[in-house]
């Protein structure tokens, strides 16, 4: 896979701030002008769902608590529209506050008050990620430290030995290689992968990735492809 480069990042076109404090909205709209000619601001619910249908973004950036509802619903409805990296703000630190918003589609939190450099680095950090996602989708294959992944034509080798993967952790390892870079956590590879309401979602992805990385592993004991993020998920590294 072409390696992204690890510089600034590419360059957006369209950022979208959702904050319903004027001043906040306006100082972060002034931020990210910096990296980008056209931010959008919205002060609601409503007036971020319309920007985006209007012209959707290449991130957001998404204040939790909004006059119209919580930015946690908007976080869900924002996700079956685009899939462009949300970036959230957020007052709030508490960890399973955290997974769920990663469960509705969060890709990163900024904890307010925070400064320029620290935002910017952020959305820069998330758009790199997102062109890189862009890109393993284009060429949905990767090759390093010795395995070689083909997922048009399902095909996986260690070390020139091909590799035997059922159905289910096909589509585990197509889910985590198409958010490359990014964690996810167990109930997210459930809905990804399991098309079921019932079961001990976190047993289940558990084994299964226990036996993914027994197959694509280098060192399936020291894992370097499917790394455990703790308390929050799973996350593919590309090598
Ligand atoms: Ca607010």
């Amino acid at each position: 896979m072409p390696v992204p480069p690890f510089g600034p990042g590419p360059d957006p076109r369209s950022l979208l701030v959702v904050e319903d404090d004027d001043a906040l909205r306006t100082s972060l709209i002034q931020v990210l002008h910096s990296i980008c000619p056209r931010v959008r601001g919205a002060a609601t619910l409503a007036e971020a769902l319309a920007a985006c249908a209007e012209e959707p973004p290449d991130l957001v950036l998404l204040d939790l608590g909004l006059p119209d509802g919580e930015g946690s619903e908007l976080l869900a409805q924002l996700r079956v529209l685009t899939a462009v990296p949300i970036v959230v703000l957020s007052g709030r630190e508490a960890d399973e506050e955290k997974v769920a918003l990663l469960d509705a589609g969060a890709d990163d939190f900024i904890i307010k008050p925070c400064g320029s450099a620290e935002l910017i680095a952020r959305v820069r950090g998330q758009l790199r990620r997102s062109a890189f996602s862009v890109a393993a989708r284009a060429a949905a294959r990767v090759v390093g430290h010795g395995v070689e992944i083909d997922l048009v034509n399902q095909r996986v080798a260690r070390n020139g030995v091909l590799q035997r993967l059922t159905p289910t952790e096909w589509s585990l390892l197509r889910a985590l290689i198409l958010h490359a870079g990014r964690p996810l956590t167990a109930k997210q590879l459930w809905d990804l992968v399991w098309d079921r309401e019932f079961g001990d979602y976190a047993v289940h992805v558990r084994v299964h990735i226990t036996h993914l990385r027994r197959k694509i592993e280098p060192e399936p004991a020291n894992p370097r492809l499917i790394i455990t993020d703790p308390g929050v998920g799973y996350r593919f590294v590309s090598p």
